[in-house]
């Protein structure tokens, strides 16, 4: 085993995302699961991950190339393209590997007219119900459907949306009936929810749900935890402190006074920095946990080390453990702190970072 003399790790608990999908199992009544695994799984490594979700009727990713490396991995469920095809070489590509594409633009349609193929494939129409990002018109959604029904390209067809605001049922009201009316008569199988829209509302998610985040045991909604879902996060950073510092009061820790002691303070080193994935932006007061108890940020984050007050916990000292987020802390909460968002914490996670891959929260075996 090589020894680094870094003590940073992201530690990605495949038991965890395995009791996560449970739960999508669980609250998706009968609908067909598409693990959503796009960014290399929300930055937990697709390849660590994917054998986990094998109960999972398939998989949805953006990226082409990590979808033929699933196949090249002898991955045989479903696989769906997000944003689907760009040219007429990507459509063969994706049809040779039996991948399953969105169309979400009425150029995509052109070009399986008249792209041929050796081998159909199943296509996901998305309609845009409101997010105006992607999908077409639904006007529009009858009269392609038929011709994406004549296309020889076209061995199966499905009925997509996604919806922008899916946290609160209100919310998603409008786009529901959007859909709704754009597909009445339309006798093929719809792809709704996310994560949010499958803990929301189960009952009409649709078919097939497409959950991300919530796998990765994160709460999408605002006015739940985690934990009061039942969802384990799956992602555990850690580290060590790496040097302790006795603070006298009116002092400042860190760069650009960020931060000043108000009292003698206790201050603890933490190897984890913006260029590990830590959010630059953490405020004074960001729960950092040191030791399995609280301690909080104290000045700014740098590109290698955080600094945390820790005078409240005297047994700390070089060497104890640190939990940026995960098992008792939740990313949300970092998230939070930091002005920003779950997925962007977990996507930025950088190379440098090692990963090891354990079940049930027990260092198993490292990748
Ligand atoms: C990312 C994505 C999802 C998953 O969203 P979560 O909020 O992570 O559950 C579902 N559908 C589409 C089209 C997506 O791009």
């Amino acid at each position: 085993m090589p020894s680094f003399s870094r003590q940073l790790v992201a530690q990605i608990n495949l038991a965890a995302l395995r009791h996560n999908l449970d739960c999508v199992r669980q609250c998706a009544q009968g609908a067909q699961i598409m693990a959503v695994v796009k960014a290399d799984a929300y930055g937990h490594g697709l390849f660590r991950t994917f054998p986990a979700l094998s109960e999972a009727e398939g998989l949805a990713l953006m990226e082409l190339d990590a979808a033929i490396a699933l196949r090249r991995q002898h991955y045989t469920r479903r696989l769906l393209l997000l944003e689907g095809f760009f040219s007429e070489e990507e459509l063969r590509e994706i049809s040779h590997h039996r991948i399953a594409a969105v169309v979400h633009h009425p150029e995509q349609v052109a070009i399986l007219e008249r792209t041929k193929l050796k081998r159909s494939l199943e296509v996901f129409l998305k309609v845009n119900t409101g997010m105006n990002r992607l999908g077409v018109k639904p006007d529009d959604v009858a009269g392609l459907c038929e011709r994406l029904n004549a296309s020889p390209a076209v061995a199966a067809l499905r009925l997509m949306t996604h919806l922008g605001q899916a946290e609160t049922r209100a919310g998603a009201e409008a786009p529901l009936a959007i859909f709704k009316e754009a597909c009445r008569g339309l006798p093929y199988p719809r792809s709704i929810a996310n994560s949010a829209g499958v803990l929301r509302f189960g009952d009409v998610g649709g078919d097939i749900v497409r959950p991300g985040l919530m796998l990765y045991g994160v709460s999408p909604l605002p006015d739940q935890t985690a934990d009061s879902l039942d969802l384990r996060p799956v992602m555990s950073l850690r580290s060590e402190l790496i040097a302790v510092q006795d603070v006298a009061a009116g002092q400042y820790v860190g760069y650009s006074d960020v931060f000043r002691t108000t009292h003698p303070t206790r201050i603890g080193v933490v190897a984890c920095g913006y260029a590990d994935g830590y959010p630059v932006t953490a405020r004074n007061g960001t729960p950092v946990r040191v030791a399995g108890k609280q301690a909080t940020l104290a000045g700014r984050v740098s590109m290698d080390m955080i600094t945390v007050d820790i005078t409240d916990i005297p047994e700390a000292r070089v060497g104890s453990p640190v939990l940026l987020w995960g098992d008792d802390l939740p990313v949300e909460e970092v998230a939070r702190w930091s002005g920003s968002i779950p997925y962007q914490l977990l996507c930025g996670v950088t190379r440098r970072v090692r990963f090891v891959t354990t079940e049930v929260g027990r260092i198993d075996f490292e990748l």
